[in-house]
């Protein structure tokens, strides 16, 4: 593993120092232990088990949370179902868009507690909780509120009627806007929801119950349950439950779609992704690289639409490489609460040793292997930026999901051989273009068979726009009008 040979010309010695700047945890209101939000109420598990969640940054636990079983899943599925025939599909759309807007005041009015939580139960840096997640969750119950009495100007010339029943899988990476990605249209069409978080980070979702209640929401309208791989079956496989939105890995995804084969449920998958971020010669090259630099490397890699493969033009490629490495070697690693921190701690113990044991293939596979030099803290989980040169298009570290600080760099002469590359993987999530021509840009991105291509830019996210995948990256989209679609019939 090469250390740092090519950083010896960094123009500047030394990182810049900050002091500590720690957000202070001591408002935020959490209980030792939650049971499942069922029918309005906190409800023991029929299982009467729990198991911890913990601070991935420090290893200490944080709360204990129920695992529900098949029996509280079914007790979920029954609220909801009631709910939905007999009250909320009964009430006005313009009252159900004001539920769903006072949850998005109280998010709001709420954002620094939730942004908090956010870091601690995922390890992810402050300033992303507090300036990504949470104030996109509560966008994303703004405008789905604004839906809800206007879903006949939504699809013009057809009505709408609910689907029923959701039941709604997410993951560890974005756990509250991923709950706001898939709640907010779902009530906002007239169905009711069971959401299960991942077992990793379920604190937000149960302090959005917590929200649910205080909004006053009629209840079973919306069922917040928690437990790991069993009870997100359970959730897929009730009779009951009429459409599944699922985000997570695409093993999983499969698994899902295999099980609702032959059955009426409807179904959307957000899964992998192994997106190419593509800089030109033409491009500007320090805002390309600043791009490279959000697109992997904040948020630990922990995001399925990462800019985990780089492809860039030859005529620029040591200059990328020479700028990428004095970049990374400025960013700051740690404490996740300090709000001067540019990565968090790797979500849990599992995910850190699958980065490790890929980065190892990758080696192994003749990779060039070269990592920042930044101390990380001895305890808690942390993986140091790192970036693979002089790799294939078949390496393992090409082709697999790492959804960690790991970029695989490959360089291009043509544009047609950099759409050919970019387009080799099973996956389709995302994509970035980075040029001066724009009309190059679109004809790239038009190329690129990806669900989301960003130009200039990397991660840029909004409630009305669409997202979701081509290929082994998934079914459906969410977001904007094409996120409202799977929730409802039209006719
Ligand atoms: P990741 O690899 O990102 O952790 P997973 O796909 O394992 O993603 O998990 C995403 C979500 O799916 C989590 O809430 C997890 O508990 C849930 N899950 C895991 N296995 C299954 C399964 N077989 N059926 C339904 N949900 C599952």
């Amino acid at each position: 593993m090469k250390k740092n040979s090519a950083t010896k010309d960094l123009q500047f010695d030394t990182k810049w120092k900050y002091a500590p700047a720690p957000e202070s945890a001591d408002h935020i209101q959490l209980k030792d232990r939650y049971d499942l939000f069922i029918n309005g109420k906190f409800t023991a598990p029929t299982s009467k088990k729990y198991f911890d969640t913990i601070n991935p940054a420090t290893e200490k636990r944080i709360a204990s949370v129920a695992e529900a079983n098949a029996a509280d899943v079914d007790k979920a599925v029954t609220a909801a179902k009631n709910a939905q025939s007999k009250v909320w599909s009964k009430i006005s759309a313009a009252e159900r868009g004001k539920y769903i807007y006072r949850i998005a005041r109280i998010l709001q009015e709420k954002a620094r507690e939730l942004s908090i939580i956010e870091t601690i139960d995922g390890g992810k840096p402050i300033r992303e909780s507090r300036d990504i997640d949470i104030p996109l969750a509560a966008a994303h119950f703004f405008y789905y509120a604004g839906w809800a009495d206007k879903l006949d100007y939504a699809f013009p010339g057809m009505k709408t009627s609910p689907i029923g029943v959701a039941g709604q899988i997410i993951p560890w990476n974005f756990p509250l806007l991923m709950a706001a990605w898939k709640i907010a249209p779902a009530l906002a069409a007239g169905n009711t929801v069971i959401l299960k978080p991942a077992e990793t980070t379920p604190l937000t979702a149960l302090k959005l119950a917590e929200i649910i209640q205080e909004a006053d929401l009629p209840p079973g309208v919306v069922n917040i349950i928690t437990g790991a791989g069993a009870t997100g079956a359970a959730i897929v496989n009730h009779p009951n439950i009429n459409k599944v939105a699922f985000t997570g890995s695409t093993d999983v995804g499969k698994i899902i779609q295999k099980s609702l084969a032959g059955t009426d449920k409807r179904y959307t998958l957000e899964l992998g992704g192994k997106a190419a971020n593509i800089i030109f010669e033409d491009a500007a090259i320090n805002q390309a690289v600043e791009g490279i630099i959000n697109g992997i490397f904040f948020n630990q890699g922990h995001v399925c639409c990462a800019g985990s493969r780089l492809f860039v033009q030859e005529g620029v490629a040591n200059e990328v490489i020479r700028k990428l490495k004095q970049r990374i070697e400025t960013l700051i690693v740690g404490d996740p609460l300090d709000k001067n921190t540019d990565i968090g701690a790797i979500n849990s113990k599992v995910q850190l040793s699958k980065i490790k044991s890929l980065v190892q293939a990758g080696i192994k596979e003749g990779g060039e292997c070269w990592q920042s030099e930044c101390t990380v803290p001895s305890k808690g989980y942390w993986y140091k930026p790192t970036l693979f040169t002089n790799v294939a298009q078949s390496s393992t570290i090409v082709q697999e999901e790492i959804f960690g600080p790991v970029l695989a760099i490959q360089t291009f002469r043509t544009a047609e051989e950099v759409i050919e590359k970019a387009n080799n993987t099973p996956y389709g999530l995302s994509g970035g273009v980075w040029t001066d021509k724009g009309a190059k840009a679109f004809k790239i991105s038009s190329k690129l068979n990806a669900g989301v291509v960003w130009a200039n830019t990397y991660n840029k996210f909004d409630p009305t726009s669409p997202f979701g995948g081509f290929k082994e990256s998934g079914v459906g989209r969410e977001g904007g009008l094409h996120g409202l679609m799977p929730y409802v019939n039209l006719f």
